[in-house]
């Protein structure tokens, strides 16, 4: 099946418009016809091969919403015509004790990522979102809520259950501080979920101006990181901090804001390795954790409550020909607080 979308021929070049072949259906396939597709930090990591090797001529993209157009058989999931989402892997082992547990990201062998990657037959080269159609086995999908606004579901594929996941994980809820830190795609969806469930929301940025906006999704206080007396103050008083920033930041003065038992959960990935000081962690038992995305059960619990609770992601919604100014803008903290490419523009 012939596609269109863009990508990246080289590390680092400008992504350009690219057409290429999407694999027939297999039996337990959907088609979608993909309506948005959002930009991530990973995407931009990737592309600029700053994760070490990858796979060119490279299609990203792992936040997609669309359309089922057609489904092959034994599909018993979905029907044509149904709205549909796909995140950040597309299959795994199906086997492992992980992927028996619905934590299918954290797969023994290693989950199938939806682009930069070969397809689990060790050959074929998966191509993400920023294109118009998608193939999808109907285990590795999602329904979406029919009164959210598209655009806005896009990012939830990813910076949604990436910052869903660790706050239902740590207990993020009613009597805890939680922190965030960085007001970019991923922070602000952890700031709309760590209100709504009902945790004293505090977000760290080293963008004074955020603050307005930080303050409308739902946090409780601003916290500016341009000076890091601000973070002296805080010692010893949060329950959890889930840092999101893309850059390498110091994690020395998150660690010393940690109350007893508090932990501290590393989701930006910037490539390089953080330094820690066991001192820090010893003095009140604190936790230094990861988390990585959700698994295919969570992807759906989460976007059901966004259902619920009307939560989407506050987009900028783009044509196709403007995703390299969206990467510069994006890698300069200047979004608001995700850019979505309209697939129609592919
Ligand atoms: P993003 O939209 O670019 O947001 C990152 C935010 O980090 C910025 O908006 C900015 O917030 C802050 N920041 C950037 N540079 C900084 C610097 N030099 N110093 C201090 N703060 C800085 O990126 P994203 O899409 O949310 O992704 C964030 C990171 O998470 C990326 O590394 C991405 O690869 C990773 N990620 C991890 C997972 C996972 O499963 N763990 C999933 C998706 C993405 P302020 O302006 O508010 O300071
Ligand atoms: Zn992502
Ligand atoms: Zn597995």
């Amino acid at each position: 099946m012939l596609a269109k979308g863009y990508a990246v021929k080289a590390a680092k070049a400008p992504l350009e418009t690219f057409v290429f072949e999407r694999r027939q259906m297999r039996k337990h396939d959907v088609e979608l016809e993909i309506a948005y597709a959002g930009i991530c930090h990973s995407d931009i990591h990737q592309a600029r091969e700053e994760w070490g090797p990858a796979i060119f001529p490279m299609v990203p993209g792992h936040e997609i919403v669309g359309k089922v157009t057609a489904i092959a058989d034994g599909v018993t999931k979905f029907k044509v015509g149904d709205l549909i989402g796909v995140g950040v892997f597309i299959d795994s082992c199906r086997n492992c004790e992980s992927c028996k547990k619905g934590l299918e990201q954290y797969c023994v062998e290693g989950m199938t990522g939806t682009y930069n990657t070969y397809e689990r037959d060790g050959k074929t080269v998966a191509m993400g979102g920023y294109s118009d159609k998608f193939v999808i086995n109907e285990e590795y999908a999602v329904h979406v809520p029919q009164n959210l606004d598209l655009a806005g579901v896009a990012p939830l594929m990813c910076a949604g259950i990436t910052l869903y996941s660790p706050l239902k994980n740590w207990k993020a809820g009613p009597g805890k501080k939680v922190g965030i830190i960085g007001l970019g795609g991923l922070g602000h969806m952890g700031v709309k979920f760590a209100s709504a469930l009902g945790a004293e929301t505090t977000v760290f940025s080293h963008s004074p101006s955020k603050e307005a906006d930080a303050k409308k999704m739902g946090a409780h206080h601003f916290v500016s990181t341009k000076d890091v007396n601000n973070l002296k103050k805080l010692e010893k008083q949060y329950d959890l901090l889930l840092n999101t920033v893309s850059a390498d930041i110091d994690l020395e003065p998150y660690l010393q804001m940690l109350k007893l038992d508090g932990t501290l959960v590393v989701i930006g990935l910037p490539g390089k390795p953080y330094a820690i000081n066991a001192g820090t962690l010893l003095g009140q038992r604190r936790s230094l954790a990861g988390s990585m995305i959700g698994g295919i059960a969570q992807l759906q619990e989460m976007l059901n409550f966004c259902g619920e609770k009307s939560i989407v992601s506050d987009v900028e919604v783009i044509k196709a020909d403007y995703i390299n100014t969206a990467y510069d803008r994006t890698v300069a903290s200047d979004v608001k607080y995700r850019f979505v490419i309209d697939a129609k523009t592919f």
